[in-house]
Formats: structure tokens, C-alpha cells, sequence
């Protein structure tokens, strides 16, 4: 079989790719995925979209991302229910009203709006809150949620009825090459499929892929993870704002009636790709570890939480996010292989900032002018690499401990 791209991996990021291949008729074009499409990372994310970011980069791609959202929407008819609740983003520090004034500053820049708002405010939209530590806080009224897993659905089934083949269940062994080229893929029954452009989007397991070919992408994946509380209404209104707390190292967004609570310690769990298993329900995201990182987290928060001891958490949810030293993605063309792409890295900002991501990718596979500077995001940025090597995975963690935004 002939096909003029291969995707592997039909997460956020795949299939984002896919999508806007498909959008540019980039040619005959195959997604093949291990699993489910959005079955791994793509369906285990807080779900924020988050706009602000102090890099005018980072804000462009996000920006692609609601723009593909309105789009998908109207190419299938149905919405993909995105939540505008906004966000409220609290400085109580030097140092955390600093990062808040690059943030305003970055917001005024690209047109998003937003207002500081008084403590009064501040309690009108967060009830949960201790109103009284939220020294500035600054309201995004344009900020949103939504459900990953239906958006990655949204981004796969839009490049279906655009023309893309989806192959799922569908592992693949290895990628081939021929002299310097990109040649195709190979399947687990020896099946060959043949194309000039494969693009690597195979989230944490996308260096395993990497290996045989001699190429090290600069991420290791890391423990991401929330709770949820129990449901209660009043204090925790549905689609409320999301807030993000610096100081705490937190952030927590509406769950119908629930809140969810992300908590950042200050060690990251991170792991050696080649222990990972091809599911992450059979993965070992070490769930006892999590009442260490509540004890470690939970007194930041106390100050704005001030019962979160005597909430009832309902559910934890964790997940691998692929980490890079520079917290920045990966994407673009791999030169040791003509025709080998990836995107990848998503640094724990996949659904914020997948489409644009597959914007990125999707220009620079066609040639077109990149939207944003691809340099920024090239896979050898860092020169040569080893991702299984402990001294670069702990590069990688680094860059998520003590992650403080949203
Ligand atoms: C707890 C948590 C909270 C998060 N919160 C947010 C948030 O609020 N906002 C935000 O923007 N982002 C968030 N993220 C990040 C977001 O979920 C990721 O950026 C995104 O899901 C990455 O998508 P992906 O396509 O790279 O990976 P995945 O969804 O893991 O997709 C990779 C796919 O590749 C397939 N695959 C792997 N190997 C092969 C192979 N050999 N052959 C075929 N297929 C293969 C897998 O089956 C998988 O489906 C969060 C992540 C976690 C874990």
C-alpha cells in the first residue's frame, strides 16, 4: 500500500497533524494508532485553554487551536461543547505578581482580554475561595475548557471526512528507511506500508519508535496529575472560571459540580521510556505516591483552601506529559531522514495548543510559510541527545517540578 504521509499516533497531537494536512490536501494520508484514537494522554488532561503565555509563540498556537475548534464545528455539524467559563489568575508574592504582569502584559499585546478584579470579585467567581489571599487577581473572561478526548475525536473525525484514512488497533513495529530516506512503515505481522513522509506523534512512546533509527528527541514523559472532590454545587458552581495559583503551585477548574484541584511538587515522577508499556492502564503511575504529593502541596494551597484537608477527593487522575529542558514542543523535520517529522513534547499543553501544533507541523511538511518561527520548536535545538540516559530524563523534570501556570 502507497501513501504520501504516515501519521503515527492518534492522540491531540496526530491527529491535530492530521487534520491540518488534510485541510491543505496534502495528499493520500494515513493515521495509525496502537490503541483507540484518544485512548492514552489525550484523554487523561485537566482540559485547559489556557491562553495567555508570556511567549507571543505560544499564544499564536493557541489561538489556532480555537480557531480549529469553530471549524470542526461547523465541517461536522455538532459542537464540540467548549466551555467559556474564563480564568482567574491570583498573585500573593514579588515573584508571582511579576509572572501576572508578564501575563497582562503579553494579554494587551495579542488582544486577549482581561481586568484585575477586586477580592469581592474575586468570591463572586471562585465561592470555594479564601478571598482575602488573593492579593491581585486578574480575570480572563475569554479563557476555556474542554473535553480532551472529544476534541482529539473532533480533530480525527474531521480529517476523516476530509479524506484521511484511520487505522486503529494498529500498532507500528518499526519505521523504515532507504538510504537516508523515509521509506514507510512496518506492522507487528510484517505487513510494510509504504510512504515518503512519516510523521512521529506517538506522544511518550514516540522515542521508542526513535531508537533503531538513531534519533534521540530531547523529552522524557512525566507524571501529570489531579483530584477531584466530591460534588457540591454552591461552593463549586459548573463552569465556574478556572483559576491558576502560582503561589500554590495549583490550579483548579469546575467539574459538574465537583472541583479539580492540579498540584505540582517540587520532584516530578519521571520515567524512562523504555519501561513503558503500549497502554497506560497497565502503567504503574505509583497512585500511592499521590497522598505524598497532597501532603507535600496541600498547605500552599491551605491558604486559599483553607478546609482542603476535610475535602472528600472523589478521583485522581494521572498521566504522562512528554517534558523538554526548555519547557517548549517539539516539531518539525528530523535531518538525518528525509521525510522523517515529529510532533511531540507537549510539555503538559496538547489540547491548549495542539492545533496550532498541527499547524506547525502540517506548514512545514508542505512547504508552505510557518505561521510561527518553526526554530523555536526544531527537534535538534539541543544538538544530540539521549532520552534513555538518567542525567537527560531528570533535564526533562526539571523543567515540570515546580511548574507554577496553567
Ligand atoms: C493529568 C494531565 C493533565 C493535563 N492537563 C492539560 C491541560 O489542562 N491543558 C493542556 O493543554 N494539556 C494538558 N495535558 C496534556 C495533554 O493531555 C497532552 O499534551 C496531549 O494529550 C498529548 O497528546 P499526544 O498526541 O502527544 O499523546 P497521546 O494522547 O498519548 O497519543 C499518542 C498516541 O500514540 C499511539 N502510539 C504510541 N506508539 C505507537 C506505535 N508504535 N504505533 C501506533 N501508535 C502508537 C498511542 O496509542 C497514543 O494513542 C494534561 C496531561 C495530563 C496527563
Amino acid at each position: 500500500m502507497n501513501y504520501d504521509i504516515i501519521i503515527i499516533g492518534g492522540g491531540l497531537l496526530g491527529t491535530a497533524t492530521a487534520y491540518q494536512l488534510a485541510k491543505r490536501k496534502a495528499g493520500k494520508i494515513l493515521l495509525l494508532d496502537g490503541n483507540e484514537i484518544a485512548s492514552q494522554a489525550s484523554s487523561r488532561a485537566a482540559c485547559l485553554l489556557t491562553r495567555a503565555r508570556t511567549k507571543p509563540a505560544l499564544m499564536e498556537l493557541v489561538q489556532e487551536t480555537y480557531d480549529c475548534i469553530d471549524e470542526i464545528e461547523q465541517l461536522l455539524g455538532e459542537s464540540l461543547e467548549l466551555q467559556q467559563c474564563g480564568s482567574v489568575t491570583i498573585a500573593s508574592s514579588e515573584a508571582s505578581l511579576k509572572g501576572v504582569e508578564a501575563l497582562e502584559s503579553a494579554a494587551n499585546d495579542f488582544g486577549i482580554p482581561n481586568e484585575r478584579i477586586s477580592q469581592k470579585r474575586v468570591k463572586e467567581l471562585l465561592p470555594w475561595i479564601n478571598e482575602t489571599a488573593a492579593d491581585v487577581a486578574v480575570y480572563m473572561p475569554t479563557d476555556a475548557f474542554i473535553d480532551s478526548a472529544l476534541l482529539c475525536s473532533g480533530y480525527a473525525r474531521a480529517a476523516k471526512a476530509l479524506g484521511v484514512e484511520l487505522r486503529t488497533n494498529c500498532k507500528v513495529r518499526s519505521i523504515q528507511t532507504e538510504g537516508g530516506r523515509i521509506s514507510g512503515v512496518e506492522l507487528p505481522d510484517g505487513e510494510m506500508i509504504s510512504a515518503p513522509v512519516v510523521v512521529n506523534a506517538a506522544g511518550s512512546w514516540a522515542n521508542l519508535l526513535m531508537r533503531p533509527l538513531g534519533v534521540g528527541l530531547p523529552f522524557t514523559p512525566v507524571r501529570s496529575h489531579f483530584w477531584i472532590t466530591g460534588i457540591d454545587k454552591q461552593r463549586f458552581p459548573v463552569n465556574h472560571p478556572f483559576s491558576v495559583i502560582p503561589d500554590a503551585r495549583a490550579f483548579t477548574r469546575s467539574d459538574v459540580g465537583a472541583l479539580i484541584i492540579g498540584l505540582r511538587e517540587s520532584q516530578c515522577q519521571s520515567f524512562d521510556p523504555s519501561t513503558m508499556t503500549d497502554q497506560l492502564q497497565d502503567f504503574d503511575f505509583n497512585k500511592a505516591a499521590k497522598w505524598e504529593v497532597l501532603d507535600e502541596c496541600a498547605p500552599l494551597l491551605k491558604r486559599f483552601l483553607p478546609d482542603i484537608e476535610d475535602l472528600g477527593i472523589a478521583h485522581y487522575m494521572a498521566g504522562p506529559s512528554c517534558y523538554v529542558p526548555d519547557a517548549m514542543f517539539i516539531i518539525g523535520p528530523v535531518s538525518k531522514y528525509e521525510g522523517l517529522f515529529t510532533v511531540t513534547g507537549c510539555c503538559g499543553g496538547g489540547v491548549a495548543a495542539g492545533g496550532g501544533m498541527g499547524r506547525l507541523a502540517a506548514e512545514l511538511i508542505t512547504g508552505e510559510k510557518p505561521f510561527v518561527s518553526p526554530g523555536l520548536f526544531a527537534p535538534e535545538r539541543f544538538g544530540e541527545v539521549d532520552p534513555f540516559s538518567a542525567e537527560f530524563q531528570k533535564r526533562c523534570a526539571d523543567a515540570r517540578s515546580n511548574k507554577k501556570g496553567g
